[in-house]
């Protein structure tokens, strides 16, 4: 079985979806080892109207950018999607869907996407990185929980995103 190829000859393309609702330090880590198998890595950001978020589709976009700005723009890119997510990967002409794993229900619910999507699209196959264990204990959810309640997450998220946050809840502190 060999990787699919991109026309522009750019070898292994692979897509990392998320929901980035915000982007932390876990997942720029992920992203780092994602370039160093895959020749090019498009993070993907899923626009799911079932799920609410903090944050717009644009702003989640625009935070990624601002947060990922060190990498090779020619081997990294950033997009969002809609629908489903092999449809999305063999759109770019991906091969693979590269997920982090934090721990064991991380690995349940990543396992069950898997046979789902190897389902629907069998030659997209999906590659799981171990969260570093300096990143493992990070989520947007406990980021932005803690944030919300005025705790300082700045050494786990990316700058853009520390100042995002501060702004996002300063605007909903209710006026004394
Ligand atoms: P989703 O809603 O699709 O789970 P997330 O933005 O929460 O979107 O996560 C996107 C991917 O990044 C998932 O595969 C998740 O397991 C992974 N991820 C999130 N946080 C970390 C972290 N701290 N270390 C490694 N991988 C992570």
């Amino acid at each position: 079985m060999s990787l699919k190829r991109a026309d522009n000859n750019l070898g292994a393309i692979a897509i990392y979806p998320g929901s980035f609702d915000p982007p932390t330090l876990g997942h720029v880590s992920l992203v780092s080892r994602g370039l160093a198998i895959f020749d090019k890595l498009i993070v993907a950001v899923a626009i799911n109207p079932l799920k609410s978020t903090l944050f717009s589709v644009n702003e989640r976009v625009e935070l990624l950018k601002a947060s990922l700005d060190h990498f090779p723009p020619k081997r990294m890119e950033i997009q969002s999607y809609e629908g489903l997510t092999v449809e999305f990967a063999h759109l770019m002409g991906a091969s693979a869907i590269l997920r982090g794993l934090r721990g064991t229900p991380d690995f349940d619910y990543e396992f069950q996407m898997a046979i789902m999507n190897k389902h629907l699209k069998k030659d997209i196959h999906s590659v799981f990185l171990m969260a570093d264990q300096e990143w493992f204990f990070i989520s947007s959810s406990t980021v932005k929980e803690a944030a919300s309640f005025g705790a300082d997450i700045s050494h786990m998220v990316p700058r853009p995103v520390a100042e995002k946050l501060a702004l996002k809840f300063k605007k909903n502190e209710p006026e004394k």
